[in-house]
């Protein structure tokens, strides 16, 4: 009866983390523009590790970025796909080269 006891405690422990991990990760991901709900069911199933992963997501991102909005986006965009800026890296490279001279 004891370990079983134990185990119920364990039970509810890890259920209780998982759904805290659920909600976590599904609210940080919403914040970046990401799927909730995959991000829920991830979150549940794999807590420790989805919580450091949505942490660092688009963090470690390092190629260009949109002036405006900070997302990353392609360097060959001509319009944000987050913002619907025009040119969001072109005008950067155009400013550099009129701040250079
Ligand atoms: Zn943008």
């Amino acid at each position: 009866m004891e370990s079983e006891s134990v185990l119920g405690f364990l039970f509810t422990v890890n259920l209780l983390f998982g759904l805290f991990a659920a909600f976590y990760c599904s609210t940080i991901a919403g914040k970046k523009n990401r799927s909730t709900m995959s991000w829920l069911i991830y979150g549940f199933f794999l807590p420790a590790i989805a919580i450091l992963h949505v942490i660092i997501v688009d963090e470690v991102y390092l190629g260009p970025r949109c002036q405006y909005c900070i997302e990353p986006v392609n360097a060959k965009a001509t319009i944000c796909p987050h913002c619907q800026s025009e040119h969001p890296v072109a005008q950067r490279a155009y400013a550099g080269t009129l701040l250079e001279g």
